[in-house]
């Protein structure tokens, strides 16, 4: 179902009578293509204190924008807060920023470099949480279609110093068309990164060359884009999904030069099957599938229940711990998982579902760190927001229009957001990526 409500406010006289109402006025978001893979502009790189990292300005570069410290109309704005540790350094972002929010061209990005808050400095601690605050609202105001996220690099435990060498994966992901519904986010980067293991990139247009990855309910909707991006960036794609989707997976497999897998994920024998069809490993494995069973508890039968904890967190549980124990997935191995802000927020009708996908957080914050420790694999989660997609489709009219509305972007996402943020926790330098849930939401309203 198209936003029409987006198309309107993209006429001039939509645009008239929406602004005379005070309606929303969502700005149409870029999104990569081949021919516009950067933003249009140069990169504005400021300090606010003295930075306690190295290697911000080498990492900037990797963006692929001209990183200056002087510009008009920057496309996109870094930050670097590291060295704010007390209450009056957070005047330094005020006077960063506040010279230069409003030269940022129209879809553009704002991104706040910070530390972990320490656990022995309450000063820092609370100059550092300050910048969530920050990030959060700017990100509320900004508007046209611009976005704001705070990446926190880790305190180094090497001699040397802190490195934002690490954050080279997530600063060219947040600096590019890719993450255009993601913003007010906070990720952190983790220091106990695993050893990646694998040949250093060969080829920056294709970074997940010689990478086998599997996605689990690819036949439509987010699952199918999943594949598609992966796909992209040169990975050899297996599509699995339900045997009763087998033409809708065959067509978008063909489509995709991707092998289809049908397979229903709760099948007890899943992960021998999955394993059987990845005989060299799997670099990559997204868990997409996903249902709903809607119904308050009070009308919600045992098996509505069930089924939903069974397919969206059980199978996921179940398969990731077997294909790990019988080493399918190789050091440099990447798990993704598909949360949902539902899962942050809950959500009426939803008991079964939110609990759920709160569950896949609970399973990537855990395991994270482990499997990095154990088997040199990450472990991450996208928590999409409202995606067009059949699913949102059936949601009614009213309710629909709401769940497009109430985020900082007015509008909802596509699939192709969400697989772009699970493109980036896929690439082979997102080692120091791990544990995070990354909501691809617009910034959503819901459990903010
Ligand atoms: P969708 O219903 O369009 O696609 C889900 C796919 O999973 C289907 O092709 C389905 O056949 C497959 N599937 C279901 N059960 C399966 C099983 N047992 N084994 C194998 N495949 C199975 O849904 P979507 O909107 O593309 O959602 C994809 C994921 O994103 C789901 O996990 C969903 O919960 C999550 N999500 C979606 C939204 C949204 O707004 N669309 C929001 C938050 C989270």
């Amino acid at each position: 179902m198209a936003d029409r409500y987006l198309h309107l406010t993209g006429t001039a006289p939509g645009r008239f009578l929406t602004r005379r109402l005070g309606l929303p006025q969502p700005a149409p978001l870029r999104r990569w293509t081949l021919e516009t893979p950067h933003l249009d502009g140069p990169l504005l790189h400021l300090t606010a204190g003295t930075p306690t990292v190295t290697g911000v300005a080498e990492a900037l570069r990797t963006s692929g924008l001209t990183v200056t410290e002087r510009a008009d109309r920057p496309a996109a704005i870094v930050l670097d807060a590291t060295g704010v540790a007390t209450a009056a350094g957070l005047g330094d972002v005020h006077a960063a920023l506040h010279p230069v929010v409003r030269s940022l061209a129209p879809g553009g990005r704002i991104v706040v470099l910070g530390t972990v808050p320490s656990p022995d400095d309450h000063h820092q601690a609370a100059a550092q949480q300050a910048l969530e605050g920050f990030v959060r609202s700017l990100g509320k105001e900004i508007g046209r279609g611009s976005t704001v996220q705070l990446v926190r690099i880790p305190v180094a435990r090497i001699p040397g110093g802190a490195s934002a060498h690490a954050a080279g994966s997530t600063l060219r992901f947040l600096l590019s068309p890719r993450s255009a519904y993601v913003s007010g986010q906070v990720i952190e980067l983790t220091s106990d990164a695993p050893d990646p293991g694998s040949d250093p990139v060969a080829d920056p247009a294709a970074p997940l060359t010689g990478r086998t990855a599997l996605v689990t309910g690819a036949a439509r909707g987010i699952g199918a884009a999943v594949a598609s991006v992966l796909a992209r960036d040169g990975a050899r794609v297996i599509a699995l999904d339900v045997p009763g989707a087998r033409e809708e997976l065959e067509r978008t497999a063909d489509r995709l030069g991707a092998t289809a897998l049908p397979l229903d994920i709760t099948a007890p024998d899943a992960a021998d099957r999955i394993a059987a069809a990845a005989p060299d490993g799997l670099g990559v494995l997204v868990h997409n599938a996903g249902i709903t069973r809607d119904r308050r508890l009070a009308n919600m039968p045992a098996d509505r229940w069930a089924s939903v904890i069974e397919v969206n967190l059980d199978s996921v549980l179940r398969t990731t711990d077997e294909l790990l124990k019988a080493g399918t997935i190789p050091r440099g191995g990447r798990i993704v998982a598909t949360a949902s802000i539902a899962g942050i927020a809950g959500n009426t009708g939803q008991t079964n579902y939110a609990a759920s996908k709160a569950g896949i957080i609970g399973l990537v914050r855990s395991l994270g760190p482990r499997a990095a420790a154990d088997h040199g694999v990450t472990v991450n989660a996208v928590a999409p927001g409202f995606i067009e997609t059949k699913m949102t489709a059936a949601v009614p009219l009213f309710i629909r229009e709401a769940g497009r509305r109430m985020n900082s972007l007015s509008q909802g996402g596509l699939p192709v957001d969400v697989a772009e943020a699970v493109a980036w926790f896929a690439q082979p330098d997102s080692t120091a990526v791990n544990g995070q849930v990354l909501r691809v939401c617009g910034q959503s309203l819901l459990g903010a």
